[in-house]
C-alpha cells in the first residue's frame, strides 16, 4: 500500500514510522483492502491468517492492523468488487452516535438555534445499519427524509477525557453515511423521538469502506451531499461543522467511552426535506444517492414496507396514549 514515511531518530536510532493509507472493506462478510486499481484483497489471505476474516475482528487490532498495512507493497488485480456485495464496513459496532444540529445552515432550517457548546447527542441503535447499497423499506405514515453525513469510525479505544489534539489518533477512518430519519415518528410525541425514528432497519447506510484519514486531502475539510432522482437536495463541506470532529470526540470522552468499532454520525447540512418549503419527503421508487468526496457513494432505493405489517409509528403512539 502507498503510504507516508516519517523518520524520527534519536541520538542512536532512526526510527521508521509509515502512516497507513488504506481502504477497508466488507466483502460479503469478510475484512478486505481496497487497492488503488479498486479491486479487494482478503485481509485473511494476505495476512497469512493473522487478521480477519470477520471486519469486526481488525478493530480492537487497529495498530497492529495499521502497522501491518503499511509495510505491503502495492496492490493490484484482486477481486472485482461488486457493490450489491458490500456490507457495513464495521459491520458489529456496540455504539452509533450521532450529533444533530453540527451545521449552522441546517440548525436555522430546522428551527433552532445553532447550539452553543456541544450539539445534541442520540443513538442509532445497531439494528439499523447497514452497507452502502440497499432497499429500505419506507415505514407506513412515514415522512422520510435524507441527512447525508461524514461517519466516523473509532480505532483506538477512547476510556476516559482525551484532548482535541489527540483525537484524530483514536479514529480508524472515515465513510459516507445517511442519517435517514422518520420525521413522523421523531415528531410524533411532545418529547421528540430522536432514536428511534432515525433507527427504522436500513436507515444507517454506512460505506462504501473505511478510509483512513492520512487518504483524504484535508481531512477537517471534506465535500459531502445527496441526490435524489438525480436532483441535488444537499452539499456542504466538513469545514462547516460548528463542532469540529475533534472537538465532538473529545466532548463525547469527558462524559462516554468509545469502543473500537463504533461509530460517530457528525452531523448534516442545510437541504433535508423537511426543512423546505413546500416539505419533501422521500417516495416509493425513489433512489438516494449519497457521495462524500474523496470517500465514495451510497445508493438507497426506497419501497413499500411489504403488506401486513403494522404501522410502527401506530404502534408507537398508542402506547404513548
Ligand atoms: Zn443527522
Amino acid at each position: 500500500m502507498i503510504a507516508n514515511i516519517v523518520w524520527l531518530s534519536d541520538r542512536n536510532h532512526t526510527l521508521v514510522i509509515r502512516d497507513p493509507h488504506m481502504k477497508l472493506a466488507n466483502l460479503e462478510g469478510r475484512a478486505v483492502l481496497i487497492a488503488s486499481d479498486g479491486t479487494a484483497h482478503d485481509i485473511h489471505e494476505l495476512s497469512g491468517a493473522r487478521f480477519g476474516p470477520d471486519p469486526a475482528s481488525l478493530f480492537p487490532l487497529w495498530d497492529e492492523v495499521s502497522q501491518w498495512a503499511a509495510q505491503l507493497d502495492e496492490l493490484a488485480d484482486g477481486i472485482v468488487v461488486d457493490d450489491a456485495k458490500l456490507g457495513p464496513p464495521s459491520p458489529l459496532p456496540r455504539q452509533i452516535i450521532a450529533f444533530g444540529l453540527n451545521y449552522a445552515d441546517h440548525a436555522q432550517e430546522s428551527g433552532f438555534e445553532a447550539p452553543a457548546g456541544l450539539p445534541p447527542v442520540f443513538p442509532k441503535f445497531v439494528s439499523s445499519l447497514s452497507g452502502p447499497v440497499t432497499t429500505v423499506a419506507l415505514p407506513e405514515d412515514g415522512r422520510i427524509d435524507w441527512e447525508v453525513e461524514l461517519v466516523v469510525v473509532i480505532g483506538r479505544p477512547i476510556d476516559g477525557p482525551i484532548s482535541e489534539r489527540d483525537a484524530w489518533d483514536h479514529v480508524a477512518g472515515v465513510m459516507a453515511g445517511q442519517d435517514i430519519s422518520d420525521r413522523a415518528t421523531q415528531f410524533s410525541t411532545p418529547a421528540p423521538q430522536f432514536g428511534l425514528g432515525k433507527s427504522f432497519p436500513g436507515f444507517a447506510p454506512t460505506g462504501p469502506w473505511i478510509v483512513t484519514p492520512d487518504e483524504l486531502p484535508d481531512r477537517e475539510d471534506v465535500e459531502l451531499g445527496c441526490t435524489l432522482d438525480g436532483t441535488q437536495m444537499q452539499t456542504g463541506s466538513t469545514k462547516q461543522l460548528l463542532v469540529p470532529i475533534p472537538r465532538l470526540l473529545a466532548g463525547l470522552s469527558g462524559i462516554i467511552s468509545l469502543y473500537p468499532g463504533d461509530l460517530v454520525f457528525t452531523g448534516t447540512p442545510e437541504g433535508v426535506g423537511v426543512g423546505r418549503e413546500p416539505q419533501l419527503f422521500i417516495q416509493p421508487g425513489q433512489e438516494l444517492v449519497t457521495s462524500v468526496a474523496g470517500v465514495g457513494e451510497l445508493r438507497q432505493r426506497f419501497v413499500r414496507p411489504e403488506s401486513g405489517h403494522e404501522s410502527a409509528r401506530r404502534a408507537l403512539t398508542a402506547v404513548a396514549s
